[in-house]
């Protein structure tokens, strides 16, 4: 026999957390919410071990990155969910789920049964082993998914100063690792499948300008090439990196941070999985009522770009944790999960935002010369879609993600680049054009664009036209004025 609870969570990690602050803020009761983790702390801010954890000066250690500290919010200690009566079963893995029963098997043996359920079970690290490479094992290779994996390779950064580091991987964990390692005084060489680094969201001239950077801080690249199998030394610790190219690397240490891959396994015969997450509606709900997915093992419905993303980022693990909530604890009141994707790193004194979506057409704007603030747009079918920005203000980064929900339309892309955030600023600064639906087609015309008035299909509606006119009235006196005032771009 086991115990029973009304909300039950699977993982504990960014969701989870962000989860059970929502839960208080909605009225759960004591003993109503049980989380389950199968690791050994309370839930964490997990962008943290790639950044201030490493630091070889005042690291950042629990507690001061329990969630929800990065957005402003209460530190939640395991003295803080005892407090609020949720029960946080930790080192303690979900081994299997019967979802028509409505429970679950710990690892220590215990049933548990709930009327609701969270997975909130993330995404685990892919190994070198899944790309053929055996080696993972060894104590001086380092993968970077969990606070065990940073404890090993903060230890491993001490035992490695002025040696040399191996990074597998170009992304944001090979990005943000290389440069904790450098300020540890370890001479780094980054090995990348494709032509640059950060290859699915940089563009050739971003990725070009960050490692400029880290080459003139002593980075080395290897590119266009990947690692096929290590050297060891008799203790089984690698001593060398073989490439695919016939290079070989000598290596003190060796970071891996090659993608990964969603906790998923626990449900596969059970739910529908799509792009290889848990496919729920815009309530966070899956194929089965009582269930919910939320975080990076969530796919669910991007309104904006009217399809189906699974995305592995901390504000939206954030976002869709609270709106999951909401559905299940206030049904009538949540309407559709409505996110703009946001993604941040930072590495050395850099810090960029990215909002919407890379696709289609790009043009490059700010000062790439001193590489302080610059950024970038893109442009799909005539509509600004996403933008990324290095350097921002608070404000600026607010600025260029309400632009980039209201979808203006772009007329010159050269214009556009001359204008920079000028652009976005000019969008948001306009009155909003209230919506008018064509009951048939359901177009709306919303946006009026500084330059090209957005009416895709143009309706009989004359109060319509008269608001578009008026806005864009505005739009060209805004415009005037945002291009008097001295901006660099
Ligand atoms: C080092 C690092 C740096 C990052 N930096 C950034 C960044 O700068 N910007 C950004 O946007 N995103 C960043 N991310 C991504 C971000 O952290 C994730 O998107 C976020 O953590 C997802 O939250 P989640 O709750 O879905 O999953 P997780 O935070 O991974 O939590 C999942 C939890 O579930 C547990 N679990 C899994 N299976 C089971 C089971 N069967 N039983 C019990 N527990 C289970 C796991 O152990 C884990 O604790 C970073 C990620 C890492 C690893």
């Amino acid at each position: 026999m086991g115990r029973a609870f009304v909300y039950v969570i699977v993982g504990g990690g960014v969701a989870a957390g962000y989860a059970a602050l929502e839960f208080t803020r909605k009225g759960v009761s004591d003993g109503e919410l049980c989380i389950i983790s199968n690791e050994p702390v309370a839930p964490y801010e997990r962008p943290a071990l790639s950044k201030g954890f490493l630091l070889p000066e005042n690291p950042t250690r629990l507690p001061s990155f329990h969630t929800c500290v990065a957005a402003n919010d209460e530190i939640l200690t395991p003295k803080w969910y005892k407090e609020h009566g949720i029960e946080l079963l930790l080192g303690t893995r979900v081994m299997s789920v019967d979802l028509k029963r409505m429970t679950l098997v710990s690892s220590t043996g215990e049933t548990i049964s709930y009327k609701f359920l969270i997975i909130a079970t993330g995404a685990r690290a892919l190994k070198l082993e899944e790309f053929g490479v055996e080696g993972s094992d060894a104590e001086n290779v380092c993968y970077l998914r969990d606070l065990n994996d940073a404890n090993k390779l903060a230890t491993v950064i001490q035992s490695s100063s002025n040696g040399n580091a191996v990074v597998i991987g170009g992304g944001y964990i090979g990005m943000e690792c290389a440069a904790s390692l450098v300020i540890n005084k370890i001479n780094v060489t980054m090995v990348l499948p494709g032509a640059h680094c950060m290859a699915r969201l940089f563009t050739p001239k971003i990725a070009t300008l960050y490692e400029d950077y880290y080459r003139a801080k002593g980075v080395k690249f290897m590119k266009g090439t990947t690692l096929t199998s290590f050297e060891f030394d008799s203790d089984k610790k690698v001593t060398a990196v073989n490439l695919k190219d016939g290079n070989q690397l000598p290596a003190d240490l060796v970071v891996v941070g090659i993608g990964i891959r969603p906790n998923t396994s626990l449900f596969e015969e059970q739910l529908i999985i799509e792009k290889g997450g848990i496919k729920v509606n815009s309530k966070m709900q899956s194929s089965e009522s009582s269930v919910y997915a939320i975080g990076d093992v969530a796919t669910f419905p991007v309104k904006l770009y009217g399809e189906m993303r699974r995305l592995e980022h901390v504000d939206s693990a954030r976002k869709s944790a609270r709106h999951a909530v909401s559905a299940i604890m206030e049904p009538e009141k949540t309407g559709e999960f409505d996110y703009l994707p946001c993604f941040y790193s930072r590495f050395f004194a850099f810090s960029w935002q990215f909002y919407g979506d890379h696709v289609g057409e790009v043009v490059h704007f700010g000062d790439y010369e001193e590489g302080k603030v610059f950024g970038a747009y893109w442009v799909k079918e005539g509509h600004l879609v996403g933008s990324f920005l290095e350097g921002g203000t608070k404000e600026e980064y607010e600025t260029i993600s309400k632009a980039i929900q209201l979808r203006p339309a772009v007329g010159d892309m050269e214009d556009l680049g001359r204008e920079g955030l000028g652009f976005a600023e000019t969008v948001v600064s306009q009155p909003v054009v209230p919506e008018v639906t064509d009951v048939q087609s359901s177009v709306m015309v919303r946006q009026a664009s500084i330059r090209v008035v957005v009416m895709e299909k143009p309706l009989h509606v004359w109060h319509a036209v008269t608001g578009v006119v008026v806005a864009a009235s505005v739009a060209a006196f805004a415009y005037w004025y945002g291009r008097k005032r001295s901006r660099k771009w």
